[in-house]
């Protein structure tokens, strides 16, 4: 008999509006699964909070299983599908199978370290929720490290960080960033906040180009009142262990360089062979892989043309959500024998903090900035956590944390070593 399964991979938000869709409105006899390599979805919006200390790094991400129905989960990663038996391969080693009748892609991507020299060994991605706490705890390291150097050099190093991309996600760290280091200072000794430096590398000569001017001069103001220095036509082109570069040969002496920009195709969304445009996947009007009627792909992975701006979509999680619903709804026609419809959407907005308790926002066509689009955003995306459990825990966490001090626990993940290291390493280290 021939199968009826709907595969989706990738519990992303892409993937997972498809899902919920697809619960919905697909015939009997049909069947949803998503495939995903992590249990949860991150809230990729909120990772800049779990940097900056307000919001745990649990609370920033949801679990699958109750997102989708728990029987349609399926944990691992895709290795490989063969798309002559439209098979699925997946899990340890790709050792289990699934037959499809239609997959959808919703793969995301990946941060792209290559993108200038030595960003892989020395840059600090802002990807996923690792990386998040990665920079949360190398920010508490330089504070204990800084506490205890009496070398004034080492300490200006390691108390500046450069953040490379003034986008909407540099700005937001950035924020974050320094808001977490004027109020953490005051739990150590030697390290006043005017000690610390975070710096925005722009390339350009604005902020958040995906906002009107007058709302990037705002962020920029409100950069320089958190106390985040700006550098405009910077465009970093090498990365090592003294800090960053850019292309007029200026050199910015650091030893923590964060990267938010720049990303590539997933290992799976690479080997795959199937139409693409720099490394996102070609599709048709309705979101079907160009000159296949069963395999769709949707999110950041694609390159989706929007019929009501006539461009193509922006890698946003606001274009993935709308993507995935109308996606699956094509899904359902083609079941059911009907025409598919073109993607098409126009954009609420946009919404970015810029720390200190201030953001900026276009809604409806509408410009905020300032203390209520700071609000506006707490609100939206709360409103948009995906459960009732997460809305509670992070509406707590957020108004327990405008009243106490900063936690500058640093957490590290590492199990008890099963044996002592040999004597000569013991002497090494003291
Ligand atoms: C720091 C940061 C801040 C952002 N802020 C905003 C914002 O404020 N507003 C906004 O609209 N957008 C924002 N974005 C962009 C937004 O996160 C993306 O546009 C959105 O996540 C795209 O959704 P997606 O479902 O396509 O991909 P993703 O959310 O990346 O999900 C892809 C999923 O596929 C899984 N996967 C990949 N390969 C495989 C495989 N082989 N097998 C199984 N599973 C696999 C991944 O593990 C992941 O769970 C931000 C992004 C970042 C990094």
């Amino acid at each position: 008999m021939k199968t009826r399964n709907v595969v989706v991979i990738g519990g992303g938000f892409a993937g997972t509006a498809v899902m919920r869709r697809l619960a919905k409105r697909l015939p009997p006899g049909w069947r949803a699964l998503l495939i995903s390599e992590e249990n949860y979805m991150i809230y990729t919006p909120l990772l800049p909070e779990v940097v900056g200390g307000s919001m745990l790094p649990g609370h920033s991400v949801a679990p699958l299983r109750q997102i989708v129905d728990k029987r349609d989960y399926l944990y691992g990663r895709v290795h490989h599908i063969d798309m002559d038996k439209r098979i699925v391969h997946y899990g340890e080693n790709g050792g289990h199978e699934l037959p499809y009748a239609h997959v959808v892609l919703a793969c995301g991507t990946r941060a792209k370290l290559d993108l200038v020299p030595g960003m892989a060994e020395y840059g600090m991605p802002l990807k996923t929720l690792g990386d998040a706490l990665y920079l949360r705890n190398r920010m508490i390291e330089r504070l204990e490290q800084a506490e205890q150097t009496e070398d004034a050099q080492l300490r200006r190093q390691l108390l500046c960080f450069y953040i490379v991309g003034g986008g909407s996600s540099g700005v937001e760290v950035a924020g974050a960033m320094s808001d977490f280091f004027s109020a953490a200072c005051r739990q150590y000794s030697r390290v006043e906040a005017q000690d610390v430096d975070v710096v925005l590398l722009e390339s350009g000569e604005r902020l958040v180009p995906e906002f009107p001017p007058s709302l990037g001069e705002f962020a920029l103001r409100a950069m320089r009142h958190s106390g985040v220095k700006v550098r405009f036509h910077a465009r970093i082109s090498a990365v090592n262990e003294h800090g960053c570069e850019d292309n007029q040969g200026r050199r910015y002496d650091s030893r923590n360089v964060v990267c938010t920009i720049g990303t590539r195709p997933v290992p799976l969304i690479e080997q795959l062979d199937l139409p693409k445009q720099k490394g996102r996947l070609s599709t048709d009007a309705d979101m079907s892989v160009s000159g296949f009627a069963d395999i769709w792909a949707v999110g950041d992975c694609a390159l989706i043309s929007n019929r009501a701006s006539r461009e193509p979509s922006p890698p946003t999680a606001q274009f993935a959500v709308r993507q995935g619903q109308q996606l699956a709804d094509n899904i359902v026609r083609r079941i059911k024998g009907r025409s598919t419809q073109a993607f098409s959407y126009t954009s609420r907005g946009e919404l970015a903090s810029v720390g200190h308790h201030r953001a900026i926002a276009r809604v409806f066509g509408l410009k905020l900035s300032g203390f209520p689009a700071w609000l506006l955003w707490r609100a939206f995306y709360l409103f948009k956590m995906p459960t009732l459990l997460r809305k509670l825990q992070v509406y707590f966490e957020w108004n327990v944390g405008m009243i106490f001090p900063q936690d500058v626990t640093q957490l590290h993940y590492q199990r008890t070593q099963s044996q002592d290291p040999p004597a000569a390493e013991r002497t090494a280290r003291q």
